[in-house]
């Protein structure tokens, strides 16, 4: 049974006073749900204050970000191994960073090693855009994109995995349930080609792109969806326990009924 995660990614949002104020608002309600993984992304420089609110509750902590470094001489930069002594977790290949800061799959392949290497959980996102899209190639694109993230990497016990279409990101025009089951669904056939049939079964594979409050029940009635990550949403205490509440109900139906 692959445990529910809704991850909470605010972006480039949030100064340190905001962010405390956020997840003081979210903690009490977060934390009486222990049947979803809970992770929150704040922005670096939050991380240290965030992760001492959250201290001693279910919820858990991650980065947006990583360079592959592991020290040296690139100014700006954070390492994975400074990000292993705050957080557990780190999304890695966002469609943002490939479109803006020009990550290729190389890029995203060695930022994948580099977090497996120091015990981070990586969220790897991946998603076709809207011209790929628009000419059938989803398939396609996800495949490459896998493949090309995952070359050398061995044993992806800790890996998840978000399907991002980059239309549907911070869009308001997400995709439908289907159609995410549908290409997450194609997504798990890869990784069981890729790796085996077992690690397929038991990898987390999260839809992304305006998830809200009321297309949340949508998404998680869908049986290869295991969660969300979750944008615009996630900066709204109460949008963003409503969608792990959802996912709680009705993932604990889903499972009460298998
Ligand atoms: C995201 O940040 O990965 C995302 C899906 O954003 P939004 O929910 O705002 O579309």
């Amino acid at each position: 049974m692959r445990v529910p995660l809704i991850a909470g990614n605010w972006k480039m949002n949030t100064t340190v006073s905001e962010a405390i104020e956020l997840v003081s608002e979210m903690r009490p309600l977060l934390d009486q749900i222990d049947d979803v993984e809970k992770v929150l992304y704040p922005p670096f420089i939050s991380l240290a204050a965030v992760g001492e609110l959250i201290r001693g509750s279910s919820i858990k902590l991650g980065a947006q970000n990583l360079y592959f470094e592991e020290k040296g001489a690139y100014t700006g930069e954070i390492s994975p191994l400074m990000l292993a002594d705050l957080c557990e977790f780190a999304i890695i290949g966002h469609s943002e960073r490939r479109q803006y800061f020009n990550e290729t799959g190389e890029i995203v392949n060695k930022k994948v090693q580099a977090a497996l290497k120091v015990g981070l959980k990586p969220i790897l996102c991946i998603g076709e855009r809207l011209d790929e899209n628009e000419a059938g190639r989803t398939e396609e694109i996800v495949a490459e994109q896998l493949r090309s993230s995952l070359a050398g990497v061995d044993y992806p016990r800790s890996l998840i995995i978000a399907y991002e279409p980059v239309w549907a990101i911070g869009t308001g025009k997400a995709a439908t349930g289907k159609q995410a089951n549908e290409t997450i669904g194609f997504i798990r056939r890869k990784i069981a080609e890729l790796y085996s049939d077992e690690i397929a079964r038991d990898m987390r594979i999260l839809y992304g792109g305006s998830v809200t409050v009321t297309n949340a029940t949508e998404f998680m009635q869908q049986p290869e969806i295991d969660g969300a990550l979750v944008g615009g949403a996630s900066l709204k205490a109460s949008e963003f326990v409503s969608i792990v509440q959802q996912t709680s109900q009705i993932k604990g139906r889903l499972s009460e009924e298998s």
